[in-house]
């Protein structure tokens, strides 16, 4: 089976197999998939696996592109649905790559629509998604073989060519490298480009002032902004189509001594929810996470401070609990991502549609599950909690370091404290941390010093490793993000001393007895697990956020 191949090739250890097969008992996704979402493996090393055990050849695409009667062969839609490209037709034999291999359906499918023999590779999945780019073209940019793409266009206002073309050029970098963020800001010569990838910013190639000013007015007038005025800061926001996707652009102009400043907030349009196995949640806390989702009444909360992951984690218990033919209605201001089989409302503070006067009507409809996107005012917590105790399970997320500080917020927030020992069942504490670049990874022996600052003894079992920095992550050492969490359960115990206004020391200490990994503890955990370095640890344990901007 594949995790044997991958345990004899030296791809994962015992124990990571062991953790990705009780993940898979859990949500029943393929092995394969799991082990990838909890970044034991690369693409690479599944596409390699997968090719020796369909006993395929396996091979690394750059550059390559398919002769132009192979190409002609396969339709777009066909091969864009299955992953798979054609390389080249030599005689009656047409001779393909795919991401999986044992998507053997597709190839006799393939062989019936062409007529002839297919000869299968196969290759890691984004690089086949690549090559298909190559082959037939980017939506809107056109590839090699690109045939002209009759997209409707997505506004009416006047355009130049210019700004056109630089919109797309960035909003498509911004696209490629997951970024949240595109900053434009103009200096004297020309204006810098910044990309907020993994919560931190990264440079672009800087614009020539005469094309910042094209594409500063084409995105003012795209997203509804007066284009004249440069003096106020002005909000607003459009969409755009990325490889076929639709994201939305929340554009936010910020004036400053060298000109104004374009700041662009990127959401993907009809994103799916993550799902909670893939949030980097411990197996004790997924479990627990997945226990408080099937209690009939009662609040839970998820904390943590700007951007560290909670609506995430919020969206992903939300897809959990929509799935189940449960009622279920949220609240929220902005609604950041649509969930299936829910129904999702958005709050509009300044039209007076308020979380206080949106509650009163929502709960008339007597929903089994209540999500408030937040809990901004002592009248929504105290709504939220009589809601929580009379048969709604009801979850938000709050603002703070860690979970014992959300119990003691409760209180701050004019909730008597045994209403919150009685109604609140636990509280998900989070942050995210970057993870080590899995194509430039290294080992890396820390002193004592550096590993008695995280609280361990120093030990030579103990491995570490880092990423050395290459062009897959900008030379930064990290790519991607997976949370931190510590899960504070509120048993009998918890109850007592909630009542008795225990401080946030003795909560702690009490849900730690209780079984609870510090989020200090489960970051370790991670860089013990090389996923991540000790540096992370402590740069997100240690003391908070440091993050600038918004988040998510
Ligand atoms: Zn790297």
């Amino acid at each position: 089976m594949l995790g044997e191949v991958l345990l004899a090739a030296g791809a994962i250890t015992a124990p990571q197999l062991e953790h990705a097969l009780a993940e898979q008992r859990v949500t029943g996704a393929l092995l394969g998939e799991t082990l990838l979402a909890l970044t034991f493996i690369t693409e690479a090393t599944l596409a390699s696996a997968l090719a020796q055990q369909a006993g395929v050849p396996f091979m690394t695409l750059t550059h390559e592109l398919p002769d132009p009667i192979a190409l002609a062969l396969v339709p777009e839609p066909f091969a864009r649905k299955h992953t798979l490209a054609p390389l080249e037709v030599k005689g009656a034999v047409l001779r393909i790559v795919q991401a999986n291999p044992f998507d053997v359906i597709a190839l006799d499918d393939l062989r019936r629509l062409t007529s002839h023999r297919v000869a299968a590779t196969c290759a890691p999945a984004g690089q086949v998604r690549d090559l298909l780019d190559r082959c037939y073209g980017r939506r809107g940019r056109g590839g090699v073989f690109a045939r002209p793409f009759a997209e409707p266009a997505v506004v009416s206002v006047a355009q130049t060519t210019e700004g056109t073309q630089l919109l797309d050029r960035l909003v498509g970098e911004a696209v490629a490298n997951q970024a949240t963020d595109l900053h434009v800001e103009p200096s004297e010569e020309s204006a810098a480009v910044r990309y907020r990838i993994d919560g931190v910013f990264v440079p672009g190639d800087a614009v020539p002032t005469p094309s910042y000013m094209s594409f500063r007015s084409h995105i003012k007038a795209l997203s509804g902004l007066d284009v004249n005025d440069t003096r106020a800061a002005q909000y607003g926001r459009t969409s755009h189509v990325v490889n076929g996707r639709r994201i939305d652009l929340l554009v936010n102009t910020i004036p400053g001594t060298s000109g104004e400043m374009i700041a662009i907030r990127l959401l993907e349009k009809g994103r799916e929810p993550r799902r909670l196995p893939e949030l980097g949640l411990s197996r004790r806390d997924l479990s627990v996470v997945s226990e408080l989702l099937e209690r009939p009444q009662g609040l839970a909360i998820v904390t943590g401070p700007e951007a560290s992951g909670t609506s995430t984690t919020l969206y992903a218990m939300l897809a959990h609990v929509g799935g189940e033919s449960r009622n279920v209605v949220t609240l929220e201001n902005p609604v950041e991502c649509h969930v299936s089989g829910i129904r999702q409302t958005q709050i509009r503070p300044q039209a007076g549609f308020t979380y206080a006067t949106a509650m009163r009507s929502v709960l008339r409809e007597n929903p089994a599950v209540l999500m408030l996107g937040e809990m901004p005012d002592s009248d929504t917590a105290d709504m939220a909690m009589k809601a929580a105790t009379s048969g709604i399970l009801v979850l938000t997320t709050l603002r703070t370091a860690d979970a014992a500080s959300a119990v003691l917020r409760l209180t701050d927030l004019g909730l008597d404290s045994y209403a919150v020992a009685s109604g609140l069942l636990g509280v998900i504490g989070q942050r995210l941390i970057r993870l080590i670049c899995r194509e430039c990874t290294e080992r890396v022996s820390y002193g004592d010093e550096m590993v008695g600052q995280v609280g361990l003894t120093p030990d030579p079992d103990l491995v570490f490793q880092r990423g050395r920095g290459c062009a897959h992550c900008r030379g930064t050492g990290y790519r991607g993000r997976t949370g931190a969490f510590e899960t504070l359960v509120v048993d009998a115990a918890m109850q007592v001393l909630i009542r008795s206004r225990g401080d946030t020391t003795q909560l702690t200490a009490a849900a730690v007895d209780a079984g609870m990994k510090t989020l200090m503890d489960d970051a370790l955990a991670k860089a013990i697990l090389q996923q991540t370095t000790l540096e992370e640890v402590l740069r997100v344990a240690g003391i908070g956020t440091k993050e600038s901007g918004i988040g998510h």
